[in-house]
């Protein structure tokens, strides 16, 4: 099979040269070595030479018949002229024969032409989508290729993702005629906007793809708007549409055309889970994100103005960092998965990732390996019950693979591998979103124990199924316990980073337990065994926080106070995933709320705030005014106590303040007790006589 590019020029096979060079030699030997013995017979091994007009024609067409002609006349003339130089005589039959060579050629030639010709047309047509006469898929796919090939040399490329909204809904409404007719429409729209060196294609029912050689993300960004506009003066005759689009561009790390289709089928994805009829650039926040980062910057800046070189923060409204996108889950039927499970996994360190495949394999899974993050993507044109990914420093591609994973099979259980050394790739991971984090190095109980959750998660989800109450059963029971554990290392890990807050977790939830034992039955359902390690287990969000902010001592930068500010999020999200873990949860995710709405990350207020996470609060708060703040400077017992009876009804709940009375000689007997051992460690950290302030540490972030 001859080669084709874009322009129909053909490559002629070096195999075809030969055989044409050959083929000449045969006649040129003959009339020059042999011509006696041949003598007037020996004309017809011209027609030898006819072999290279076949050949060229075949692939070159008239061209080809032309240079074989051209090539067979001169070979032709100068042997005979050669033969007749050295004595020999004009045969009888030249004339005959090169009559004969002309005309078997050019009918060669006009032969191949027609075939080429209707070629060409099914080519076309191959190419070409038969209802808005729009290149096909196929056709983008070629093109795509050839301008991947020109970005990895270094030229830009950007792709813009069209899908038409709701367009189902358009059909049912109007007919498939009609949306048929309104297809078209937008297929001449989109190529009316389309520059000649772009490419804009159909790429699946109510897809359309525009591929912009040369341009950057924004190029494609200002295209995809345009195309919007365009459609809002080009309404189809019945009805309103509008489209959205995904636009991403390319980025060396991606390793073929389909990493950067599934990049602008990411963005789309965004586009639609936001409320359609938008734009969305792949890697980019959207706008509302940065507005409401930006407004938690000038709340802390403001804040730092108020209160000069040692901030104390307040507190911002708002989320802590951009919510991860809500996710559509999409029915086992329409996904089609089966009932064995599958599994990607995507991890760079081979042992690692034969440890998975092996516990995998032999919990059911049918396995797919890949060892970096682009292979992984590539693997992602398929869906699969579980994706497990490394997540790590300094690449950020495990992140994307992530992104791209739940986006475009919401359906899949994503695992991210983290380190807890990386507090701010755990975050990442969490941002893009993973359903869960399993931290190197994990132990094979661990790991099959987010399988199973996983696993029933996936199921319940996909069959639209409650998450079932009551007793759990006896094998989600030992899962949970196994993940528990290792969670609660965590925790360790953390008070081993700020030494000032060691023993943090264990006293709040001396003081919480207390104070829940004096609420009595005013506390509801609440399980106190529960509670306790829901609140040893508060601050856990703070393994995703960078190590240099959580461990740094004095003023930070606003920066580092928004990162400890979205630790009750992220310990939300890494909590979440636990059985049954919906206490933990709660209490991460909201004991820096405040009673009057203040506190953060949602700024609820009163009884808007679980009951657990205000129980959380106030012993947070008195441990961090009390405990042993090195760097700082704690306050004496009495005067702590004072200063939290002062808050009720402002930061705590006014409800709370005659059992935390009731509480207090208890509360007073657990702080000395472990008050000794934390004079010595403090005594050590800091060899510098300890400054006594009024602080507000319960909204410290940095402390609480
Ligand atoms: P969304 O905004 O989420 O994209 O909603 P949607 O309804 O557009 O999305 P979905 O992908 O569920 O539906 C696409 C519909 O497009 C389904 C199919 O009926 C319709 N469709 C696809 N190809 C054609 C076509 O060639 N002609 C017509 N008339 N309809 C088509
Ligand atoms: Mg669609
Ligand atoms: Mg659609």
């Amino acid at each position: 099979m001859s080669e084709r590019s874009l322009d129909g020029a053909r490559r002629v096979p070096l195999r075809a040269l030969g055989l044409s060079f050959a083929a000449l030699l045969v006649p040129v030997i003959g009339a020059l070595r042999f011509p006696d013995q041949l003598g007037e017979v020996g004309m017809l091994l011209w027609l030898v030479a006819l072999i290279p007009a076949f050949l060229l024609a075949y692939h070159r067409g008239w061209s080809g018949v032309a240079t074989a002609l051209a090539i067979g006349m001169a070979t032709l003339s100068i042997t005979q002229a050669v033969a007749n130089s050295l004595g020999g005589e004009v045969p009888d039959l030249l004339f005959p024969i090169v009559v004969a060579y002309l005309a078997i050629s050019l009918g060669i030639g006009w032969v191949t032409e027609l075939l080429h010709r209707e070629r060409t047309d099914i080519e076309n047509l191959a190419l070409t989508d038969s209802l808005t006469e729009l290149p096909n898929r196929r056709h983008a796919m070629v093109f795509l290729e050839n301008e991947f090939g020109a970005a990895e040399r270094g030229r830009p490329l950007a792709v813009a993702l069209f899908d038409v909204d709701n367009f189902k809904e358009y059909n049912d409404r109007f007919g498939h005629q009609a949306g048929d007719e309104a297809l078209q429409k937008f297929g001449e729209t989109l190529l009316s906007t389309t520059r000649r060196m772009n490419l804009s294609a159909r790429f699946g029912g109510e897809e359309f793809l525009t591929i912009l050689a040369g341009s950057e993300a924004e190029g494609a960004h200002i295209f995809a708007e345009r195309v919007q506009e365009a459609l809002l003066l080009e309404q189809p005759s019945q009805g309103q549409l509008t489209v959205s689009a995904g636009v991403a561009a390319y980025h060396p790390s991606m390793g073929s055309p389909d990493e950067l289709l599934a990049a602008a089928d990411a963005a789309l994805y965004r586009a639609k889970a936001e409320g359609r009829n938008r734009v969305r650039v792949f890697g980019r926040p959207d706008d509302s994100a940065t507005e409401t980062e930006d407004a938690m910057h000038e709340a802390v800046l403001e804040k730092l103005r108020a209160t000069g070189p040692c901030p104390e923060y307040g507190g911002a409204h708002g989320s802590s960092g951009p919510a991860p996108p809500q996710l559509l889950i999409l029915s086992k039927q329409i996904t089609g998965r089966a009932d064995d499970p599958s599994a990607l996994v995507v991890e760079n360190s081979a042992p690692v990732r034969r440890l998975i495949s092996t516990v995998l394999g032999r919990e059911g899974f049918s396995v797919v390996e890949a060892p970096t993050p682009s292979e992984g993507l590539r693997a992602l044109s398929r869906e699969f019950d579980m994706v497990l990914a490394e997540v790590g420093t300094p690449s950020a591609a495990g992140k994307e693979l992530i992104s791209v994973a739940k986006a475009r099979w919401p359906g899949s259980q994503v695992l991210a591998l983290t380190e807890f050394r990386q507090g701010a790739s755990i975050a990442e991971a969490l941002d893009a979103p993973a359903d869960r984090c399993l931290f190197k190095p994990f132990g094979v109980p661990e790991l099959r124990a987010h399988l199973l959750d996983a696993l029933s998660r996936s199921r319940l989800e996909a069959s639209g199924e409650a998450t079932p109450s009551g007793e759990l059963p006896p094998e989600w029971k030992a899962a949970r316990r196994t993940i528990l554990k290792s969670t609660r290392a965590l925790v360790t890990v953390i008070e081993a980073r700020a030494p000032w807050v060691r023993g943090h977790a264990t006293r709040v939830a001396n003081y919480a337990e207390a104070l829940a034992r004096a609420m009595g039955d005013a506390t509801g359902r609440l399980e106190l065994d529960t509670f306790r390690i829901a609140c040893e287990l508060h601050d856990v969000g703070k393994i995703a926080i960078p190590e240099g902010v959580l461990s740094k001592e004095g003023p930070r930068t606003p920066e580092e106070l928004l990162w400890i500010q979205r630790h009750p999020v992220l310990g939300r999200r890494l909590l979440e995933p636990i059985p049954d873990g919906g206490l933990f949860a709660t209490v991460a995710g909201g004991h820096h709320e405040r009673w009057d709405g203040e506190g953060y990350p949602e700024g609820r207020a009163g009884e808007g705030i679980p009951l657990p996470a205000r129980i959380v609060a106030v012993a947070n708060v008195l441990d961090s005014l009390a405990g042993p703040t090195a760097h700082r400077g704690e306050l004496p017992w009495d005067e702590a106590v004072e200063e939290t009876l002062g808050r009720f009804g402002s930061h705590f709940d006014p409800n709370l303040e005659g059992p935390f009375r009731d509480a207090l000689p208890a509360i007073e007997e657990l702080f000395s007790k472990e008050r000794g051992p934390f004079q010595h460690e403090s005594a050590n950290l800091s060899p510098e006589p300890v400054v006594h302030r009024v602080r507000d540490p319960g909204d410290d972030p940095g402390l609480g």
